[in-house]
């Protein structure tokens, strides 16, 4: 399923007319254009399945010997920055941040291919929940770990610019599976490893 550059022109133009606007005017008329190659991209993520990006990003090296200290080591890796757009208003969810953690379980993964998976996963309509539980069944796809867990933070424009403007308003979600979800103690080494940083 590829997305259909030409209907997206078609139907922003629509929309343009419906606000009452001129789709033919200077500032309007390559609109549907730009839209559409836009949405391409920020939607990339909509053509492919979770089992299709696992497969892209699913370069694991097996752990040796020597690497293997503790195995309830949790690989932490946090403050990927992403954007997204809720499926409610098709509004942007921006200042989003994600962290993942996982224990390994013999496979290791390039701690870049997580930012590279939590970018894709943004790329896609979505709540910010389903972003949490689509980033975890691919991470377990690729790591074989049932161990993971994954905090979000963001921000939506549908909640920040409309409504009640509360404009610093952050939704956090929390995804944990297998021992994570169990293990309180560690959900809170996960948590702690997280707000660990810096205030801004
Ligand atoms: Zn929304």
């Amino acid at each position: 399923m590829a997305i259909d550059r030409e209907a997206i022109k078609k139907h922003i133009r629509g929309i343009l007319i419906a606000l009452g606007d001129d789709p033919d005017r200077e500032g309007l008329k390559d609109t549907p254009e730009r839209v559409a190659k836009m949405y391409e991209e920020v939607f990339e993520g909509m053509n492919y399945s979770n089992k299709e990006i696992a497969e892209m990003f699913n370069k694991t090296f097996e752990q040796g010997l020597d690497t293997i200290t503790d195995s309830k080591d949790m690989v932490l890796v946090k403050d990927i920055d992403i954007f997204s757009y809720c499926e409610h208003h098709l509004a942007l969810m921006y200042d989003v941040k994600v962290s993942v953690a996982y224990i390994p379980n013999g496979k290791v993964i390039g701690l870049s291919k997580i930012a590279r998976i939590a970018d894709m996963v943004g790329k896609r309509l979505q709540l910010q929940e389903k972003i949490g539980s689509d980033i975890a069944e691919i991470m377990e796809t690729v790591t074989e770990s049932e161990d993971i867990a994954v905090y979000i933070e963001g921000c939506h424009s549908c909640m920040t610019a409309r409504g009640i403007k509360k404009n610093n308003s952050k939704t956090v979600t929390t995804t944990f599976r297998g021992e994570f979800s169990k293990d309180k103690l560690l959900q809170m080494k996960f948590l702690m490893g997280i707000n660990n940083r810096p205030a801004d």
